[in-house]
């Protein structure tokens, strides 16, 4: 049988079932927008006086943000750029292909930093750092690629980096924290700012991955549709299939698991005073060690 929207007189095309609320399409994306527009309010994510790069990799998520940031800062006159990472393999290729026209369409200034020119390195160099180290390429790639947008945002004058991190990302690294058991993981889990570092900002923190799909989606957005390659067979890849087996068998799960995942941050930070940093000794970043894991890296 046929529902209504909960909110108005049209057919309910979407279900929302930890909600228990059957929405049409306009009505879905407004709860999106007021989502977003909660968890910047809430968390204090954006100031008047910022000036926001935003991390864009061609997902669906980044494309929210992009569309998403478009219009807010519009109307409070701030200014906004893209940052992309390259990694100069052929899944990037296609990454900046989608970037270059989504950041054209919305006229927002696109710079693009790599790791062949910036870090004088290649996937086939981290790939075998990783094996060296007995970690996965997802995590060297991570180090690298977030060294490059800070310096780069840094470079710019930006004051926030926002990137698409969203509810379902923030749940699987809660579970990862969990099997750690140890509490010192959680702090800032949610929100890292430390200092030296442009703060990073998720305003799609309290939105799932599902629904951002859904509403990018029903807008019609171009965004490259498959995953990075890299990611399987990290363990992020196999905490997201375990969360969406727990996300089958009681919908919602992924608020439940970052709302006690948020308090119990709150509680971490009371125990543990902010780590004291030092500035790295090659590359003069901010880093908890002598040299920075980036430096140690590509060392
Ligand atoms: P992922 O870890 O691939 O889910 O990416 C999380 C977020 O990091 C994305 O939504 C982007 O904001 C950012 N990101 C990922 N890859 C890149 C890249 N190559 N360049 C710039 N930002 C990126
Ligand atoms: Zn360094």
């Amino acid at each position: 049988m046929k529902k209504d929207c909960t909110h108005c007189p049209k057919n309910g095309e979407i279900d929302l079932k930890y909600l228990g609320k059957s929405m049409c399409k306009p009505c879905f994306c407004r709860l999106v927008e007021k989502r977003i527009a909660r968890t910047i309010r809430k968390r204090g994510l954006i100031t008047r006086n910022d000036k926001i790069a935003i991390a864009v990799s061609g997902g669906k998520d980044s494309c929210l943000v992009l569309h998403f940031l478009h219009n807010y800062c519009k109307i409070l006159k701030i200014p906004l750029l893209a940052i992309y990472a390259d990694r100069d393999d052929p899944y990037s290729k296609n990454q900046l292909n989608i970037i270059k026209s989504q950041t054209k369409k919305l006229k927002i200034p696109l710079h693009v930093v790599s790791y062949k020119k910036e870090l004088k390195t290649s996937m086939q160099d981290l790939r075998k750092i990783a094996d060296k180290e007995g970690t996965n390429l997802c995590s060297v790639c991570g180090v690298m690629r977030r060294k490059l947008l800070n310096s780069k945002a840094k470079e710019l004058g930006a004051t926030k980096l926002a990137t698409g991190h969203n509810l379902t990302d923030e749940a699987q690294t809660y579970l990862m924290n969990f099997i750690k058991n140890e509490l010192k993981h959680f702090k800032g889990v949610s929100s890292p700012t430390v200092k030296g570092f442009i703060p990073r900002i998720k305003i799609l923190r309290d939105v799932p991955e599902n629904e951002i799909k859904l509403y990018c989606e029903i807008k019609k957005y171009d965004f490259l549709p498959t995953p990075c390659p890299c990611r399987i067979g990290s363990l992020r890849f196999s905490f997201q299939k375990i969360l969406n087996n727990i996300n089958e068998i009681r919908p919602g799960a992924e608020f439940a698991i970052c709302s006690i995942g948020d308090k119990i941050t709150e509680f971490a930070k009371k125990q543990y005073k902010p780590q004291k940093l030092n500035h790295c000794k090659k590359c003069g970043d901010p880093s908890s060690k002598d040299i920075c894991r980036t430096c140690q890296y590509l060392n």
